[in-house]
C-alpha cells in the first residue's frame, strides 16, 4: 500500500470514528421520546438513533423516570423475560382505511371490492381509533397512501388522510 492509499485510510478511519463520537454525544442530549411501561419492564422510544429498545426493570428504574410513590402497577406481579407474556399493546398500527378498490387484482391480500366492504368507517371512527391506539401506548401509525390496500376516491383520500395524519402527529408525535 502507498503512502497517499495509507493517509486516505487514515482519514476515513478518522472521519469515521469522529461520527460514530457525535452520534453518541447526539444521544445523550436526545431524551427518549417516550416510555411504555411492560411486564417485563420498559420500552424506551428513542430519537437518536430512531430505535424501540426493550430493557428490563432494574434498567427502567435508573433510567426512566417513574413518577409517584410505589412501583407501576404493571410491575406488582414477577418480572417476565421479553416474550414470556402479551406486551401490554401493539408496537405500530397500519390503518387501512376503506376496502374499496376498482383494480380487481386476481388474490387481493385485503379482499378488496369496488364497492368496498359494509359498514366502513367514516373520520368520526377513525379519528376515535387513532386516540385509542395512542392512549394504549402504540409508538407508530402508518396511515398508507394507498390507503394500505384500497383506493378511495382521490379528494376524499387526501383530506382523511391529512385529517387522520394531523390527529396522529397531536397523539404520538410522529
Ligand atoms: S387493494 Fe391492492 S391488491 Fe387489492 S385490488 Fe386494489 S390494488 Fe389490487
Amino acid at each position: 500500500m502507498t503512502l497517499g492509499a495509507l493517509g486516505r485510510l487514515a482519514v476515513r478511519s478518522w472521519d469515521a470514528a469522529r461520527g460514530a463520537v457525535d452520534r453518541l454525544r447526539e444521544a445523550h442530549r436526545q431524551p427518549p421520546r417516550r416510555v411504555r411501561l411492560e411486564r417485563f419492564g420498559a420500552i424506551v422510544q428513542l430519537t437518536v438513533p430512531r430505535a424501540l429498545v426493550f430493557i428490563d426493570r432494574a434498567l427502567a428504574r435508573r433510567t426512566v423516570a417513574i413518577g409517584g410513590a410505589g412501583e407501576p402497577a404493571i410491575w406488582a406481579g414477577p418480572e417476565t423475560a421479553v416474550g414470556d407474556a402479551p406486551l401490554s399493546a401493539p408496537l405500530e398500527a397500519h390503518l387501512q382505511l376503506t376496502n374499496r378498490c376498482d383494480a380487481g387484482c386476481q388474490g387481493c391480500y385485503t379482499g378488496a371490492t369496488p364497492n368496498g366492504a359494509a359498514g366502513e368507517w367514516g373520520l368520526a371512527e377513525w379519528l376515535r381509533a387513532v386516540d385509542a391506539l395512542a392512549d394504549a401506548g402504540v409508538f407508530h401509525m402508518a396511515i398508507p397512501r394507498s390507503l394500505g390496500g384500497g383506493e378511495v376516491a382521490p379528494a376524499a383520500s387526501r383530506s382523511r388522510r391529512s385529517s387522520l395524519a394531523s390527529r396522529r402527529r397531536r397523539t404520538v408525535g410522529l
